[in-house]
């Protein structure tokens, strides 16, 4: 639908008034020098001249400018310019001026974002192709081996066939893990909110994990004895995903012998809040802030060596920011780290 022209006179009647006093002038001056001057001629000249001239001017002004000012609105509006459309347009240049630029500013912001957007998604395209090159390099290089002959061997055999099969395990964990990232983002993920025991929850997690702690004679434990069942409202299944991997990072960047200590705690009136506390290796306050990105690690090499695939923490914020609670982390480099999450309570 074309956009309607809102009028305005303003520059007819100033170009009038410019014409119309520099003619009289001329004519004042003529007539003073060749003829006798009267001043009533000559005002009733300039109110002609200036009827004309507003005339004519608002006339060529309408045809010429309108039509180049509605042209402008037009193609706007085509490259779709919503909020063009939804104020009357006039010919007043501030305002057109005003909103080009404001529509280029929109567009560069909306480039920008699409930039940033598309460096993300090749970021992570290399990301995953190289998470899941080293497993798979690994099990490649296992059943070569064995093609080549090592088959024969009945110890290197069921040797080289256990290291394959930990590359697939390995390959299947991230592939878990990115196939839940993939659905937080999308935000496919419906949540099944019940109510349930969260002290119970938890040392389930605990006794699941209770071998790999011990592996490391670390121990987990809550801060006192938990009594009475606590009952929170949200997804059991995906506050265990929260807990399993703030727990299994506890585990694994934890020092040989120390403690991961897990609290509940009354925030306000209906909310709690679990705190995974522990004494290992901590994070110095220059990674925080990216932590909970992607892929994103503190120290490469050592995490991988521990089997994570960097999207541990990502899974843990996109889970609970899905139940509309929050997430918070504390951590002194060498002292530990605590992580902390809210949750709804049930009555
Ligand atoms: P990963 O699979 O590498 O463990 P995460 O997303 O779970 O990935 O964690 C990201 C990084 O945060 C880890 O590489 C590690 O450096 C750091 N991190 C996470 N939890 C802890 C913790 N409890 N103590 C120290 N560092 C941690």
């Amino acid at each position: 639908m074309p956009n309607k022209i809102k009028k305005t006179y303003k520059f007819a009647i100033k170009t009038s008034l410019y014409i119309t006093l520099f003619l009289t002038l001329v004519m004042g001056f003529f007539l003073y020098a060749f003829y006798t001057f009267k001043i009533l001629p000559i005002l009733l000249f300039s109110i002609i001249c200036y009827l004309g001239c507003f005339a004519v001017i608002q006339f060529r002004v309408e045809r010429f400018i309108y039509r180049r000012v509605k042209k402008i609105y037009d193609d706007l509006t085509l490259l779709e310019s919503t909020s063009l459309r939804k104020k009357p347009i006039n010919t007043d240049m501030a305002t057109l001026t005003q909103e080009i630029d404001k529509y280029a500013r929109d567009k560069k912001i909306e480039i920008e974002t699409l930039q940033v957007r598309e460096e993300y998604r090749k970021e992570f395209l290399g990301n995953v192709s190289h998470e899941l090159k080293t497993p798979l390099f690994t099990v490649q290089g296992y059943i070569l081996t064995l093609l080549d002959g090592a088959i024969d061997d009945k110890n290197i055999r069921e040797k080289y066939l256990d290291r394959a099969s930990k590359g697939v395990e390995r390959l299947i964990y991230i592939v878990n893990d990115l196939d839940m990232i993939t659905k937080l983002e999308v935000g496919d993920l419906s949540l099944k909110i019940e109510k349930f025991d969260i002290v119970e929850l938890i040392s389930n997690v605990f006794e699941m994990f209770e071998m790999k702690a011990a592996k490391k004679r670390i121990t987990l434990t809550f801060d006192t004895d938990y009594k009475k069942p606590i009952y929170v409202k949200a997804d059991q299944e995906r506050i265990q995903q929260v807990l399993t991997n703030l727990i299994v990072n506890s585990i694994k960047y934890g020092h040989d012998k120390g403690t991961t200590e897990v609290s509940i705690e009354n925030l306000i009136k209906n909310k709690i809040i679990v705190r995974v506390t522990d004494n290992g290796e901590g994070i110095t306050q220059n990674h925080i802030p990216r932590l909970f990105e992607r892929f994103y690690r503190v120290d490469k090499s050592g995490s991988r060596k521990e089997g994570g695939s960097g999207l541990g923490l990502a899974i843990v914020k996109h889970i609970i920011e899905a139940h509309d609670e929050k997430i918070y982390i504390e951590s002194d480099f060498g002292v530990g780290s605590e992580f902390s999450f809210t949750l709804e309570k049930a009555k």
